[in-house]
């Protein structure tokens, strides 16, 4: 059976299923998101947090596990969401669980895709490493874009070349890794250098 709402006004959610994922992976997810409201590299708002994190389920496979959207804790097993593909000229997004996957999807999805190297994608929101940017001589998009868009994701893609770390100009920073705890102690390393 497929269900079909409309969260943002950017994309379709289909759900393939209400079937949460089973992974023993979404408890180092838990780790980070909780470790990322720690340092406060996802700032919480009245609707959630501004962030999203995901790995990637299997190698050679676009499929990834990611944050709800307007996740404010990662206690529940709602929390989490497996996306199966996402139909960038119909802007769809194939799920499986309760809840609509975080609006930032589309460049998960597509980071993924291009990048076989990448297991894990975090997102996080910090104001002072935007400002520190070129001293920490970090690539940045090159406009900046609405949330959730094809044009934000596809300013990503442009800067992506190589990198691990980058910035999503005005938005934010993505930290990518080989696994979780890369993508994660990466993020941290350049906390620190923002504040040294
Ligand atoms: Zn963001």
């Amino acid at each position: 059976m497929e269900k079909e709402i409309k969260v943002f006004p950017k994309f379709a959610i289909k759900f393939l299923s209400e079937s949460f994922p089973k992974d023993r992976r979404i408890e180092m997810l838990k780790f980070w998101f909780e470790e990322f409201l720690n340092k406060k590299l996802m700032p919480k708002y009245e609707g959630g947090v501004f962030g999203n994190l995901s790995f990637r389920l299997k190698d050679n496979k676009d499929e990834f596990i990611i944050t709800a959207s307007g996740m404010k804790e990662p206690s529940s097993a709602d929390s989490f969401i497996k996306v199966s593909l996402v139909d960038l000229k119909k802007k769809e997004v194939y799920a499986h669980g309760k809840n609509p996957p975080s609006s930032e999807s589309m460049f998960h999805f597509m980071i993924y895709k291009k990048r076989q190297d990448i297991n894990a994608i975090f997102h996080g929101h910090c104001e002072e490493m935007l400002k520190n940017c070129n001293k920490l001589k970090l690539p940045c998009t090159e406009k900046e874009e609405p949330y959730g868009t094809i044009e934000l994701a596809n300013g990503i893609l442009e800067v992506l070349d190589n990198h691990s770390f980058l910035i999503i100009k005005n938005h934010g920073f993505i930290s990518l890794g080989k696994d979780m705890d890369s993508a994660g102690n990466q993020a941290i390393d350049y906390l620190l250098k923002t504040f040294a």
